[in-house]
């Protein structure tokens, strides 16, 4: 038996999003849901879901006129969706690289890394 409530979100940029779910887990998955509808074919270039965390990571061009994401610091952004974090770097290549290992960018999986590494 689960409670339903109403969770809000601040997205990077400040805009809130709320929806309803039984669990902040639960909720987190479908606002990634509901932006990667949001994103796809556009800004968007690549979205994996990480194994070992269990995030979702995308890969945003932020020269890109749909993109939300600030292009200072670089042209490319790896988005942990779950979290929030974001870190820019100047080339596609090492953009993509970052995909594989949200820990090295966000403070969140890093946590849940060094959790399950005891
Ligand atoms: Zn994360």
């Amino acid at each position: 038996m689960s409670e339903r409530k109403i969770y809000r979100m601040r997205l990077v940029g400040g805009e809130i999003v709320e929806t309803i779910a039984a669990s902040e887990a639960h909720a987190r998955a479908k606002i990634a849901r509901r932006l990667a509808a949001r994103t796809a074919g556009k800004a968007l270039r690549e979205r994996r879901r990480n194994q070992r965390t269990g995030v979702t990571v995308e890969l945003i061009d932020t020269h890109h006129p749909d993109s939300r994401l600030d292009p200072d610091g670089g042209r490319w952004a790896t988005v942990c969706i779950d979290h929030g974090a974001v870190v820019n770097h100047d080339t596609l290549a090492i953009a993509r690289s970052f995909l594989a290992v949200p820990w090295e960018f966000c403070p969140d999986c890093q946590e849940t890394v060094s959790a399950t590494d005891g």
